[in-house]
């Protein structure tokens, strides 16, 4: 599999043969153009002179242009066309055949460069002046070949020649020095854009790595991350998303564990007492009637268990599609606590309610279910004598139902663990034993479900939970 770094690192490669054979082409081009503008700048001039000095010779030695002959190209008229310019003359005949030449400096001249015809010679016969470079052997000769007419007639071809090596070795160099400077600079620049790439993709192999961790069931450690960029936030997220798993999986072991606890106590109490009951000389009426007692509560504590439980796993199952109608709270909340009339006798409560709104959007059988259970803990955990305020009102187009209590103290360090399933407060006076802690926990899954928020507010031995609901 290739990784994302040999790949980027292959691309940046490809890019940067593909930049510097295309950048090294262009400036050939540039050079060679340049290099050919120079001998044609050059060969200009030449030309313009060596011609003057043909028009001299020939006013000198009264000479007819329209009367020039072959022969009046010999070696003398040569050495004075080419002798205020640096470069070297010859004369051909229309055929090619050297007739005269001139030359500045005959000393360091190789005179096989005569025998050569330029490579446009015969494309003079048009009456046109060609222009060649050519290298012999290294060395680099401009070559201007000229077609002489006498009355219309053709006398032959005057080549001007000029040794351009030193020119283009300079030029040459300036090339080769320019084509190094291009490369290195290139290869420093692909360089730090590959580490510095590499630097992203790291933190990504890293997350890479930890994801199949997580995928084979286990929990990594956290990744350490100081950059705030993309990437950072793809790691933070993961951090968190490791975390918020880690705890999940915790916190679905600890309900499982407890589940078992939960049904192993009363189903042992429950067989401790049946094998008692069983016995054959057993004949005590009033442990009897003690024993069948205990068996049905504990009997009744378990259905309870097994009743929340199976509301839990509906309410996961159900949480994704909700079905929301106007439900008519005031009167629900109102019925809750008409219910538990004697309850509320018993223990001379003072109930008082405040309903600023009567109905809200959300699903009619999960609402009742969250105010049954708040009003029923509220009475349930209230002292006798005390007064349960229950509120519902309207803020920002959110509904507030809250419930105030006097009674059983929640510790500070419980306000927001008592919305975790199985977490009950022990206190004396108050009985645990028809208590599961998961009342609570459903009360948190059907705020979740309904898009609010549920808390709780302390002081002393005052609770209040407070149940915050979209309205609409
Ligand atoms: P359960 O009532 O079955 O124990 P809950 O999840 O409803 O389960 O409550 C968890 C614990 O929170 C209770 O055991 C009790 O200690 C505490 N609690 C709940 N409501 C109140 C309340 N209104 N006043 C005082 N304590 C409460």
């Amino acid at each position: 599999m290739l990784t994302i770094r040999k790949k980027y690192g292959i691309l940046l490669g490809f890019i940067f043969v593909l930049s510097v054979i295309s950048l090294n082409l262009i400036m050939d081009k540039f050079f060679d153009k340049s290099f050919k503008d120079l001998v044609a700048q050059d060969m200009k001039e030449i030309y313009n002179i060596s011609f003057k000095n043909l028009d001299d010779y020939l006013a000198l030695n009264s000479i007819e242009k329209d009367s020039l002959k072959e022969e009046d190209f010999d070696s003398k008229i040569m050495k004075f066309i080419v002798e205020r310019v640096n470069a070297q003359g010859v004369f051909y005949d229309i055929e090619g055949e050297v007739i005269s030449t001139g030359l500045t400096n005959s000393s360091v001249v190789d005179l096989n460069i005569f025998k050569d015809l330029p490579l446009s010679f015969y494309e003079t016969k048009n009456n046109k002046t060609m222009l060649d470079i050519e290298n012999k052997n290294g060395t680099i000769l401009g070559k201007l070949s000229i077609p002489i007419y006498s009355s219309n007639n053709p006398l032959g071809v005057l080549v001007l020649i000029k040794d351009y090596t030193s020119d283009y070795l300079r030029d040459l160099n300036i090339k080769k020095l320019l084509n190094i400077i291009v490369t290195s600079l290139f290869s420093l620049i692909f360089l730090a854009i590959y580490i510095f790439s590499s630097g992203i993709t790291k933190p990504i192999i890293v997350l890479k790595n930890k994801l199949l961790e997580v995928s084979k069931g286990s929990y990594p450690e956290k990744i350490n991350n100081t950059s705030k960029d993309e990437v950072g936030i793809l790691v933070n997220s993961f951090n968190e998303m490791t975390e918020k798993l880690k705890a999940k999986d915790q916190q679905e072991k600890n309900f499982y564990r407890n589940i078992t606890h939960e049904l192993k106590t009363p189903l042992t109490n429950i067989s401790g007492y049946a094998q008692i009951l069983n016995e054959d000389d057993f004949n005590d009426v009033d442990f009897k009637r003690n024993a069948l007692n205990r068996i049905i509560s504990e009997s009744n504590r378990m259905h309870d268990l097994v009743m929340s439980l199976l509301n839990i796993s509906k309410q996961s199952s159900d949480l994704e599609e909700y079905s929301f109608e106007m439900v008519k709270i005031k009167n629900i909340v109102q019925e809750l606590i008409e219910i538990r009339n004697p309850i509320i006798q018993n223990k001379s409560l003072n109930i008082i309610t405040k309903f600023e709104i009567e109905e809200i959007t959300g699903n009619k059988q999960y609402l009742k279910m969250l105010f049954n259970n708040l009003i029923d803990n509220g009475i349930k955990y209230s002292y006798e004598n005390t007064t349960v305020e229950i509120q519902i009102k309207e803020v920002d187009r959110i509904c507030e139902f809250s419930i105030t209590t006097t009674g059983k103290t929640i510790p500070i360090e419980f306000k927001e663990k008592i919305f975790e399933p199985f977490v009950r407060v022990e206190e004396k006076g108050f009985s645990s034993k028809e208590s599961s802690g998961l009342g609570l926990y459903i009360c948190k899954n059907i705020v979740i479900g309904h898009k609010g928020e549920i808390t709780l507010d302390l002081n002393k031995d005052k609770s209040k939970f407070i149940v915050k609901l979209p309205k609409d």
